[in-house]
Order: structure tokens, then sequence, then C-alpha cells
């Protein structure tokens, strides 16, 4: 069933104008398209982003990969991580968003994951949604009222993460299954993108730009010239061909549903999937 979705992809990534060392590292390739943005001080951060991408990239020879090897890997990333030695006091750490081409009795699937703030979007019927909740202070601010969307990319602890791979307490990635659709197109990107342009502009480019690879370089190349303060990664990915003939449907007999993690409902955006 899912042989039928093909995917297209571009990806590009930029140390930015300020930073010296890009700590950002990115997967993509097979089912499988990660960004990871490091964290720690020195060299650390590139380090774990590192590690984390290279504990996924198993997942890369899978032409439909299986939620549970994701689970695993996500695992596996976080106790690489963990292992990194830094200047005491530090520690090393990531975060990590993206996707993977999956499947839920015989239908395929995105299976979105975040721990973080790099964040995954989808692009359908000419509307960019961000799927993703960032794990940050500011998502907390602004959940609770005391601060807008708009201030929260002004504020000064705009860079202060909640959960990522690597912390001292286990993290609790978010999972998210979406049916595909046949003309869907997503977006996983570092903060150093999201943090540069509003969202308005990342759909204007993204509509703009039929080919994947023109849109990721295109997109960089924005960030760039708005300022580049961070690191930018971008990858864009397409469904495409025998795809576009299926419907996106909801999942069958509540089953994606029942998995305690898995959430399709509006209720469970704003807040942390179990
Ligand atoms: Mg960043």
């Amino acid at each position: 069933m899912t042989t039928s979705v093909a995917l297209l992809w571009g990806a590009a990534t930029h140390t930015g104008a300020r930073r010296v060392l890009n700590e950002d590292a990115y997967l993509a390739g097979g089912s499988v398209f990660f960004v990871a943005d490091g964290m720690g001080g020195h060299d650390a951060g590139e380090v774990a982003s590192a590690a984390a991408v290279d504990a996924l990239r198993p997942l890369v020879t899978a032409e439909v990969v299986a939620a549970d090897a994701v689970r695993e890997r996500v695992r596996a990333a976080h106790q690489a991580v963990r292992t990194i030695e830094t200047a005491p006091g530090r520690g090393a750490g990531t975060t990590l968003s993206g996707i993977a081409l999956t499947e839920q009795e015989g239908e395929p699937y995105w299976l979105v994951v975040n721990l973080g703030d790099s964040r995954t979007y989808r692009l359908a019927d000419g509307r960019l949604e961000q799927i993703s909740v960032d794990h940050s202070e500011v998502q907390e601010l602004v959940d609770a009222g005391a601060i807008t969307a708009d201030e929260a990319q002004w504020h000064p602890r705009r860079n202060v993460v909640t959960r990522a791979l690597g912390a001292p307490e286990d993290p609790v990635p978010d999972f998210w299954y979406l049916p595909v659709a046949g003309r869907d197109r997503l977006l996983v990107c570092s903060d150093g993108l999201t943090t540069e342009l509003p969202d308005q502009r990342l759909a204007d480019v993204l509509l703009s730009e039929p080919d994947p690879q023109s849109a990721a370089d295109r997109l960089v190349g924005e960030a760039l010239a708005a300022g580049g303060r961070d690191n930018i990664t971008v990858i864009v990915i397409d469904a495409t061909g025998a795809a576009e003939a299926f419907e996106r449907t909801a999942p069958r007999d509540g089953r994606a549903e029942d998995d305690e993690d898995t959430v399709p409902r509006a209720d469970q955006r704003r807040g942390a999937p179990a």
C-alpha cells in the first residue's frame, strides 16, 4: 500500500551569520527525515546532534518504517547523547524533530516525532500547519495565556527548551500519526529558520517553489538574509506519484486513537501527550 507513496525531498543547512559552529544536524533518506539542534557549549552541541542522527540512521534502509523501530532508535539516540563527555555541569543535549513514513492497518501515515523546539510543519490544501508543539519556556507562557505567539518570537528566553535528548531526566517525546495525503508537503527545520521567518513567509516560499531542494535552499537563504542569528537547517519533503490517488482518511476503527501517545485530536495539540 505505502509503496505507492513516492517521496521527493531537498535539504539544506548553514552555520548562519553569527555562530562559529553549525551545531545542527539532519538525516534525510529512505522514509525518514529528522533535524537535530545540539546544545551544551564548546563542541558538545555538535557532537550531540551528530550522535542523535547517527542513532536514527539505521532507519533509512526501510521503505516503510515500523513505529516501534522509531521509538527504539529515539531511545538509543537519548542514550548516545547521555554518554557524551562535557565540561562539568554542562551536559550535552539536542532537540529532535521530524517524520518517518509508516503504516497503520495498511494505510500510509506520517509518524511525527518531536522533542524540543525544532519543528515539523505540514502544507496541505494550501495551508501551512505546525504539527509539532515546541517544548520551550515561551511555548508554556503562550499556553498559559501570559504572552502571545508573536511576543514569543522576541522573548529573551525563547531559546530555553524544556525537553531534549540527553536531558538528565528521561525525555518524553511527542508522537503524532497523520494520514498521508497525496499532495502533502512537509517541512522539518531548526529554530534558526523559525526565529528569522514568520510562518506566513514559510508558507509563501513552500507554495511558490515546486522543487523541494529549491524550496529548502531558498528558505535557508531568506533566513540568512533576515539575520542568520542561529544555525539554520531545513528539510522539505513531498509525497508524490500514485499517492495522489488516495484521500486523507481518519484512522480506522479508532485504532490510532487507542495508541496512548497518538495525537490526532485537537485538544491534545496544545499540551504534552503522554
Ligand atoms: Mg537553534
